[in-house]
């Protein structure tokens, strides 16, 4: 008698998703949630990847905030800026806010950030270190070489202070790790000095780049909490990775809230 067979498990669009105790959920997507970057793919294939993500993360359709990245430190908050909506259908252009950080005073808002190698950094940042239930502040930031230099993480830290935060956490997502991101010699030798943390050595030998060292010591001197997670762009196939796939697409960190419950009359 032969056994049924099993059936086969629906891919899952994230990499990695996590809950935290306060509502407020935090994942990376795999490369089954598709290229998510309209600078890189088919426009209406976009579309149609971000629309399907969203309802993955039931989340409203519309109401998941990207923006048009430009390895700057510049910090935008959520609450300012309107919903991005898709390109009209007879494709003209769309408003998409310019800014490497996202920064929500109360988490109300989804938000995303894009990668391929450079690091997504979530962040939670708790209004109250004693009450976990109150709003968290949220952000999302997008740490490649030039952002970690122009001061992105730091920015991001600073505008959740500013907004109310006490106790941050920030999860560091997968990027293409100090092991494999080679890099000239001569930007080995600028940064070796200025920031040593960025120094590494490839696992063949040559000048290497760390960029997960460097934001762990970034945020650690920011006095924000490092949660544990690991992730390598170049080694894992189902993440996206510019270095070893040029133009197949941009994956995302994301992070959002459940809507908090009305106040109990
Ligand atoms: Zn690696």
């Amino acid at each position: 008698m032969s056994l049924p067979p099993v059936p086969a498990a629906t891919p899952s669009p994230f990499w990695w998703r996590q809950s935290t105790g306060d509502g407020v959920h935090l994942a990376f997507t795999s490369v089954e949630a598709g290229n998510l970057a309209r600078h890189v793919g088919p426009q209406h294939d976009v579309e149609s990847h971000r629309l399907r993500l969203q309802e993955a993360m039931g989340v409203p359709a519309g109401s998941l905030r990207f923006l048009d990245q430009v390895h700057s430190a510049q910090v935008l908050d959520a609450d300012d800026v309107a919903p991005t909506v898709a390109p009209p259908p007879d494709g003209g252009a769309t408003t998409v806010p310019t800014g490497d950080a996202w920064v929500c005073s109360d988490g109300s808002v989804p938000l995303a950030i894009m990668v391929a190698d450079c690091l997504p950094v979530l962040l939670v940042g708790q209004r109250d270190r004693d009450d976990p239930r109150t709003a968290a502040v949220t952000a999302a930031a997008h740490a490649g070489r030039p952002g970690l230099l122009a001061g992105v993480l730091e920015n991001t830290v600073t505008a959740m202070r500013d907004r109310g935060a006490v106790a941050i956490t920030a999860w560091i997502g997968p990027g293409a790790c100090g092991s494999c991101y080679e890099i000239p010699d001569e930007m080995l030798a600028e940064y070796a000095t200025v920031r040593p943390a960025l120094a590494s050595t490839t696992s063949w030998g040559t000048s290497a780049m760390d960029l997960r060292a460097e934001a762990e010591q970034v945020l650690a001197q920011a006095g924000v909490t490092l949660a544990p997670l690991a992730g390598c762009t170049l080694e894992d196939a189902s993440l996206f990775s510019h270095r070893r796939a040029p133009g197949q697409g941009r994956f995302a960190g994301l992070i959002w809230m459940d809507p908090l419950a009305p106040p109990h009359r």
